[in-house]
C-alpha cells in the first residue's frame, strides 16, 4: 500500500514536507520551514516520527523547503538525504546563515552546532534526467524544475499488488523563460501529480517588459543624483539583478554610478553559481564559454564585512545598492532603508513577493513612517516594484506542466493559499478539473 500526507505547505506557501510511505518505507520529500504568519507551527511536532523516514529527498534549496531539516536531524532523523549537487551547495550556506540569525533569538529552532550533522547525512547526488532505485521496487527520478538553480522536480516509480504507478512531485516550478537559468522540462507520464499552484489565479506580467522597466527605473533615479535600494533575496534574484546591472554596465548606463552588493550570503551563493555552468540559460553560457563572469561589472563592490557595508555611506551622490534581506525583516538593507527612505531623490525597489506583516509589505503599502530600530523614519523615497520576475510558474504554465502528462488518475494541488487553489482548480478544463483535490494538511491519501 502507498500513501501521501502533507504536514506542510497544504493550502499554504510555506513549511513544505511531503510524506510518502510506500510499503514499510517512508520518503519525505522537503522539510521547510513554515514562515510570516506560520512561523510559529515550527515549533509544533512534525506529525510523523523522524526517526522512522528512510530518505530525505530536497527539490530545491529555498528555506521554505528545507529550513526545518536541522531540526528533523535534531529529532532523530539518520537516513540519507538526496538532492542535486547544486541544492546541496546552495543548501549548506542557506542552512549556515539561517542557523546565524535563528541563534540570536531566545528559544532558537537550532544553533550553527547543529548544521555539521546535517550535512554529514547529504549522501546522494541525483542529476537531471538520471534515475536511482532507493528500493527493488521504488525508483525516483528527477527534472529540471526551472524554479532556481539547481531546483528539481521529483518522479517516484513504485509498485503496489504487482502493479507499477507512478507519482510526480513539481516541488516548486518555474517559468518559461528565466533570467539566468535554463528552463522547467516537463514530465509526460505520472498516475499522480502533486502540483504547486501559488499563481494558480494569475498570469504574470511579460519578462522583457519588465525587464525594460527595471532598467528604466534604475537609470531614471541615478542620473537624477537618487541612491537606489534593491532589497533582494540572496538566492538567484539578486544573480539576475547583478546580470541586468551588468548589461545597463555594458551599455554604458551606470558611468560612474557605483554598484554595492552588501550581502554576505548573496556574495556566497553568487560564487556557488558560477561553479554550474552547465545550469544556466543559453545567454549565460555564452558570457561563461567567453571566461567572461555574467556576475561582474566594473562598477561593482562586494561588501562582506560590516566595516565594508558601513563605508557604502561614505559614497556622495547616486548610487545602488543591493542587500538583504528581500522582505526587509532583517539583514543590512534595513540600515540602508533608514539612511535613505527620507529622502525624496532616492527609491527603493522591490522585485520580490512581500509576504503581509513585513518590513518590506509596510512599505510597499504605501505607510508614511515606518519604525526602524527604535527609529521613525518618514517615508519620502519612491516605493516602486516589479512584478514580472516571478520564479514561479503562472497559471496558463501550470496547466502546461499537467497537460504534458498522460494517465493521470489525480492531480493534487498543494502550495498555495486555499482561495488561489479553489481558482486553479476551476480553471483547469472539465475532464482535468474532475480529477483535481485541494490537500489539507496532515490528510491521509491511498495512491
Ligand atoms: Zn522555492
Amino acid at each position: 500500500m502507498a500513501f501521501y500526507s502533507s504536514f506542510g505547505a497544504a493550502s499554504e506557501v510555506t513549511g513544505s514536507c511531503h510524506l510518502l510511505e510506500i510499503g514499510h518505507i517512508k520518503l519525505l520529500i522537503d522539510c521547510g520551514m513554515f514562515q510570516g504568519k506560520e512561523e510559529t507551527l515550527n515549533y509544533e511536532e512534525f506529525g510523523f516520527d523522524p526517526r522512522k523516514i528512510n530518505y530525505l529527498i530536497l527539490t530545491h534549496a529555498h528555506l521554505d523547503h528545507i529550513g526545518r531539516v536541522p531540526l528533523l536531524v535534531k529529532k532523530g532523523f539518520k537516513g540519507s538525504i538526496i538532492c542535486t549537487k547544486a541544492t546541496f551547495d546552495i543548501a549548506k550556506l542557506m542552512l549556515k546563515n539561517s542557523a546565524g540569525i535563528l541563534q540570536e533569538k531566545e528559544h532558537p529552532l537550532y544553533t550553527m552546532d547543529d548544521i555539521e550533522p546535517v550535512l554529514n547525512l547529504f549522501d546522494t547526488f541525483l542529476e537531471y534526467n538520471q534515475s536511482l532505485n532507493l528500493e527493488e521496487d521504488i525508483r525516483i527520478s528527477f527534472k529540471n524544475a526551472g524554479h532556481i538553480l539547481g531546483s528539481a522536480s521529483l518522479k517516484v516509480k513504485y509498485e503496489e499488488d504487482g502493479m507499477k504507478k507512478s507519482a510526480v512531485f513539481s516541488g516548486d516550478i518555474g517559468q518559461q523563460s528565466r533570467i539566468i537559468t535554463s528552463a522547467l522540462d516537463c514530465w509526460h507520464k505520472a498516475n499522480y501529480i502533486f502540483i504547486e499552484a501559488t499563481y494558480g489565479d494569475r498570469q504574470h506580467p511579460n519578462l522583457a517588459l519588465s525587464i525594460n522597466d527595471f532598467k528604466q527605473k534604475i537609470v531614471q533615479k541615478t542620473h537624477h543624483g537618487g541612491v537606489v535600494v534593491l532589497p533582494s533575496f540572496a538566492l538567484e534574484r539578486t544573480q539576475e539583478i547583478l546580470y541586468l546591472l551588468r548589461q545597463l554596465s555594458l551599455e554604458k548606463k551606470l558611468e560612474n554610478i557605483p554598484v554595492f552588493l552588501d550581502s554576505p550570503l548573496a556574495i556566497n551563493v553568487t560564487k556557488t553559481f558560477t561553479n554550474y555552468p552547465e545550469l544556466f540559460n543559453e545567454e549565460i553560457k555564452t558570457i561563461l564559454n567567453k571566461g567572461e563572469n555574467p556576475f561582474s561589472f566594473k562598477e561593482l563592490t562586494t561588501c562582506y564585512t560590516k566595516e565594508e557595508s558601513i563605508q557604502i555611506n561614505e559614497t556622495q551622490g547616486a548610487k545602488i545598492i543591493i542587500a538583504g534581506s528581500g522582505m526587509c525583516e532583517g539583514g543590512r538593507v534595513k540600515y540602508h532603508l533608514a539612511r535613505y527612505l527620507q529622502d525624496r531623490k532616492n527609491m527603493v525597489l522591490f522585485i520580490g513577493y512581500q509576504v503581509g506583516g513585513t518590513l518590506g509589505k509596510k512599505i510597499l503599502a504605501g505607510e508614511d513612517t515606518i519604525e526602524i530600530e527604535g527609529h521613525l523614519i518618514k517615508i519620502n523615497a519612491t516605493i516602486s516594484c516589479i512584478d514580472g520576475f516571478s520564479a514561479h510558474a503562472d497559471q496558463k504554465e501550470l496547466i502546461h506542466f499537467i497537460k504534458n502528462i498522460k494517465d493521470i488518475y489525480c492531480i493534487n494541488l498543494i502550495h498555495g493559499d486555499k482561495t488561489k487553489l479553489e481558482i486553479f482548480k476551476e480553471k483547469l478544463s472539465h475532464e482535468l478539473k474532475d480529477k483535481v483535490h485541494i490537500v489539507k494538511m496532515k490528510e491521509r491519501i491511498y495512491i
